[in-house]
């Protein structure tokens, strides 16, 4: 229960929430969640959340008006969340607003995550932190608005409740939250599967120029800044472009970048479940579960495939 993680603070006034950098439909909706669940809980405490600004479409969950982008705040926080998040440095501002708190509490279900909080509660086997704060909350303090933000978060990080990291914990949470009464289909249409015609159209040209390679069992892509440029889309709108490179068939491993900077790529993984890309990922600096992590890289789209690839062939010789 969340109290129990609260213990020896009393009720404290003032609360920061923060999840990490370029917030997914998890971190949105463990965020937003637990800043509706403890307005709940604590009616008089001052409640900030930290977040760099989410896509538009999550913009129906309570609080999201509340969301400072700017990381700014002068004074220290009796209690700071982090959600979602695996370690202190994809807090971006946040971090140290966290470590200067009177107690720092992480709450995240990656396998990569480095225990940089006072308290920090790891469960690695859940599918998102929106399950984990499900079973953390008390039914007394939730309300639809709490139920609407952890079902989103829930929906995202098991591709709407088809991933293998779903199970029956998850069902037993969403169960939990569906009782609250709201749309859960229309959720799940408006944030996941509808696409923009742009957010399109960069999917299907990031699909024609994939390439296969190692007999069929990896896939990479990759979109340059001009492209980016070209149909005026930023990173928000390349989500989902791995899980749709993933679905190849005969694919164990989908890898999917774009440029950030000159020889800089952003790069996403995902596996099958024979290639752990968390362990890649977290070779390169990044982290993640065991089939989708991410990581930044530097070099040519080609020097960044070669190196990756390396790694996931010397895993794929000894997984057989
Ligand atoms: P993405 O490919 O960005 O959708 O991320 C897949 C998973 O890996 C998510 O759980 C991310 O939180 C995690 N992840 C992505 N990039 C990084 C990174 N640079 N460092 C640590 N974890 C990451
Ligand atoms: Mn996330
Ligand atoms: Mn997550």
């Amino acid at each position: 229960m969340i109290n129990n993680l609260l213990e020896e603070t009393g009720s404290p006034l003032t609360i920061g929430i923060a999840g990490h950098t370029r917030p997914d439909g998890d971190c949105v909706g463990a965020v937003l969640g637990m800043y509706s669940y403890l307005s709940n809980v604590y009616k008089n405490a001052k409640i900030k959340i930290f977040l760099e600004k989410p896509a538009d479409m999550y913009s129906f969950l309570k609080g999201f008006d509340m969301i400072d982008s700017t990381f700014a705040y002068p004074g220290q926080f009796d209690v700071f969340f982090a959600l979602d998040c695996g370690d202190i440095d994809r807090l971006e501002g946040a971090g140290k607003l966290f470590l200067g708190s009177k107690k720092s509490i992480a709450i995240d279900h990656h396998v990569s995550n480095t225990g940089y909080g006072d308290v920090s509660h790891v469960e690695p086997e859940a599918s998102s932190t929106c399950e984990i704060l499900t079973r953390l909350f008390e039914d007394e303090y939730m309300d639809a608005d709490v139920a609407k933000a952890l079902y989103t978060g829930i929906a995202h990080d098991t591709g709407v409740f088809r991933y293998s990291c779903t199970g029956p914990d998850t069902f037993m949470a969403l169960s939990k939250l569906v009782k609250f009464g709201f749309d859960g289909s229309r959720i799940t249409d408006e944030t996941f599967f509808q696409k923009t015609y742009v957010q399109n159209q960069i999917l299907g040209r990031s699909l024609l120029e994939s390439i296969l390679f190692m007999d069929g069992r990896c896939i990479a892509s990759s979109i340059d800044r001009r492209a980016m440029e070209f149909y005026g889309v930023d990173s928000k709108d390349l989500d989902g472009i791995v899980n749709q490179l993933q679905i190849t068939k005969g694919v164990e491993v989908a890898i999917f970048m774009y440029e950030t900077g000159t020889l800089e790529y952003k790069v996403s993984m995902r596996s099958n479940g024979k290639v752990n890309v968390a362990e890649i990922a977290s070779f390169f600096g990044g982290g993640g579960h065991v089939r989708a992590a991410g990581c930044n890289m530097n070099g040519t789209f080609y020097d960044v495939l070669n190196n990756l690839s390396a790694h996931i062939e010397r895993q794929m010789e000894t997984s057989q």
